[in-house]
């Protein structure tokens, strides 16, 4: 599970303006005012596209080149985060630019980011190995050689940026205690939904959640994942990641789960809170997700459905979204 070169790139900020817009349920309108009022933030996730610049990362045997590729599935589902009211989507890079690991890191910290996911595509030297794996930060460092070569080969750049280091190092001392835990049991549900989501589209590799000292997982403080989304060293895996439909299907899934998640847990200070909404007689998952703003996979996941089929009775965890 691992590759011949990693690294990463450029960082822009994006701030959603008119996502408003949208006509994405009820209480969007309702919310707002007390949004407002009570000083509440958006919800923010920061999305990291691997490589860019002079990193290509890994190149499939017909050319294909993993910062392409990330960075189309990273826009594509920052655009449809975009349009989610109360949600705010901070990128590391929106073009083929260099940005150094290190500076991703901190973006998410800089950001106060409620989840910062890094997306990648894999590559191994036997060609047969495919689908996709989700990866969160192992205390231990990485835990199996596989998993050490990835770390090793992710962090390439990261000893370049020593000042930049060194900010991050103090901030890490002063917050590990209040925050990492909190943190890192946040991005284990992500990374667990974002699994769960992407078994839909596509082979995993990994049915569980992998483990690895990766340098932009390493905030102490923002929930962190990177998905390697499927393996561009499988001729196969190439050619789909090379058709616009299956990028917009892993964008989809992708963006399903991390909002499946914060339907799951709101940050208690955004725009975003939750309630419980008692199942009707009649009513479907549809109605409800058009009612409450989302896709009805969104609270599928976030509910543990394992179909679209409401059960006859009980509760679902819905958001309250206040743009
Ligand atoms: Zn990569």
């Amino acid at each position: 599970m691992s590759i011949p070169s990693r690294c990463d790139p450029g960082r822009r900020r994006f701030l959603r303006g008119g996502a408003a817009a949208l006509g994405l349920g009820l209480a969007a309108g309702l919310g707002l005012d007390r949004a407002r009022a009570e000083g509440l933030r958006p919800v923010v996730v920061c999305i990291d596209p691997g490589h860019g610049g002079h990193d290509p990362g890994c190149i499939g045997a017909k050319g294909l080149r993993e910062k392409d590729v990330v960075l189309d599935v990273a826009l594509r589902v920052g655009a449809l985060l975009e349009a989610v009211p109360g949600l705010q989507v901070v990128y590391s890079r929106r073009t083929d630019v260099f940005v150094p690991l290190a500076q991703r890191l901190q973006l998410g910290i800089r950001q106060r980011a409620d989840l910062f996911l890094s997306i990648h595509a894999d590559a191994f030297p036997e060609r047969d190995v495919r689908g996709s794996s989700v990866w969160i930060l192992s205390e231990r460092g990485a835990s199996s050689s596989a998993a050490r070569w990835l770390a090793q080969s992710q962090n390439g750049d990261f000893w370049d940026s020593s000042a930049a280091l060194a900010g991050s190092r103090e901030l890490h001392d002063v917050l590990l205690d209040l925050s990492r835990s909190a943190a890192s049991s946040a991005a284990t549900r992500a990374a667990q939904l974002l699994l769960r989501a992407l078994a839909e589209v596509e082979d995993l590799h990994a049915a569980q959640v992998q483990k690895a000292n990766f340098v932009v997982l390493r905030a102490p403080n923002v929930p962190s994942l990177l998905v390697e989304t499927a393996f561009l060293s499988n001729p196969e895996e190439e050619k789909r990641l090379r058709d616009p439909d299956f990028r917009a299907l892993l964008a989809q899934s992708i963006s399903d789960a991390v909002l499946a998640h914060f339907v799951q847990a709101p940050p208690s200070d955004s725009r975003w809170s939750s309630a419980r909404h008692a199942i009707a007689p009649g009513e479907t998952l549809s109605e409800l997700a058009a009612r409450y703003g989302v896709r009805p996979n969104v609270l599928r996941l976030a509910n543990g459905l394992v179909s679209a089929q409401l059960p006859a009775w009980g509760y679902l965890r819905v958001p309250i979204l206040h743009a």
